[in-house]
């Protein structure tokens, strides 16, 4: 794991209601009983905390678009962040049409991730509701993977209304499984190192498949994967998506040859063979 002051980006989770509902989304779209959409004073509080930060900040969901003050919090990072080119945003392009002008006022287009999951044969996902802890015997194996995450490693922090977190995924689990919070949002909460955070992996890691090498699923698939330990907390918190028994239950352990042998082709982070900005800027990869 890197030093949370060293990751690419740390999202602001604006809302985590969304158009769509993929299979295994690192939001857990669709098993919120209620979602939730960040007060206008939260942004800012949040995007003051970034203070000192070098790298990006993200402006995300859910899908933002959807949140009813998306202009109100475009022009708040407009005022907040001077430097344009911190300034990102992830999108399905909901509301492209809409805002599309005041987008483009407030993102350079290099700095949009455009994904409205349109292609149906185009959009892999790697599974994250496998817990770590129940298909894996080995502890030190799970830490092994664990510490060498690709999604701590390549992509973002996050913070919610319940808090600032060390990863993206750790963040959605709380907010999906009534977690106890993130750190609180002031300034400097993201000068830590993977030391410092432990206790957060400590508490998120092992409920995620995101470090265990598996094949990756279309995220088109009408489901999502769950492993038991995971199916009990959705029935507890009354995910809509569990109780209309969209999740296909995986129960079986992996061996260390296991893994090794999915190691070898594994790039789950590599989702579509192309970049897309905007609507009409795309980029093979
Ligand atoms: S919560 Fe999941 S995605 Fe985040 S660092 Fe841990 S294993 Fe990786």
């Amino acid at each position: 794991m890197i030093p949370i002051y060293e990751v690419k980006t740390i999202q602001i989770e604006v809302t985590n209601a969304c158009n769509l509902t993929c299979a295994n989304c690192t939001r857990f779209v669709g098993h919120h009983q209620k979602p939730f959409f960040m007060s206008l004073d939260e942004v800012r509080t949040a995007i003051k905390s970034l203070e000192g930060f070098k790298n990006g900040i993200g402006l995300m969901g859910g899908e933002p678009t959807v949140h009813p003050q998306f202009a109100e919090i475009c022009k708040t990072y407009q005022e907040l962040i001077a430097d344009k080119h911190k300034r990102q945003f992830w999108t399905n392009g909901y509301g492209w049409k809409k805002y599309e002008k005041l987008i483009y006022e407030t993102f350079e287009p290099k700095n949009i991730v455009y994904n409205d999951h349109k292609n149906p044969v185009v959009g892999w996902h790697q599974p994250l509701m496998v817990a770590a802890k129940d298909i894996l015997d080995d502890e030190s194996l799970m830490w092994e993977l664990i510490n060498d995450c690709w999604i701590q490693e390549r992509w973002s922090a996050s913070i919610t209304p319940k808090g600032a977190f060390f990863c993206e995924v750790a963040a959605a689990q709380d907010h999906l499984y009534s977690g106890t919070g993130g750190y609180p949002i002031e300034k400097g909460w993201w000068n830590k190192t993977p030391e410092q955070f432990r206790e957060q992996a400590e508490r998120y890691c092992p409920n995620c498949s995101a470090a265990i090498p598996m094949p990756k699923e279309s995220a088109h698939n009408d489901c999502d994967t769950v492993s038991k330990s995971i199916a009990e907390k959705l029935e507890k918190v009354m995910s809509p998506k569990f109780l209309k028994g969209k999740v296909q239950i995986f129960d079986r352990k992996f061996s260390r040859a296991e893994i090794e042998e999915y190691k070898k082709d594994w790039t789950p982070w590599s989702h579509r063979p192309y970049k897309q900005y905007t609507p009409d800027l795309i980029e093979k990869c």
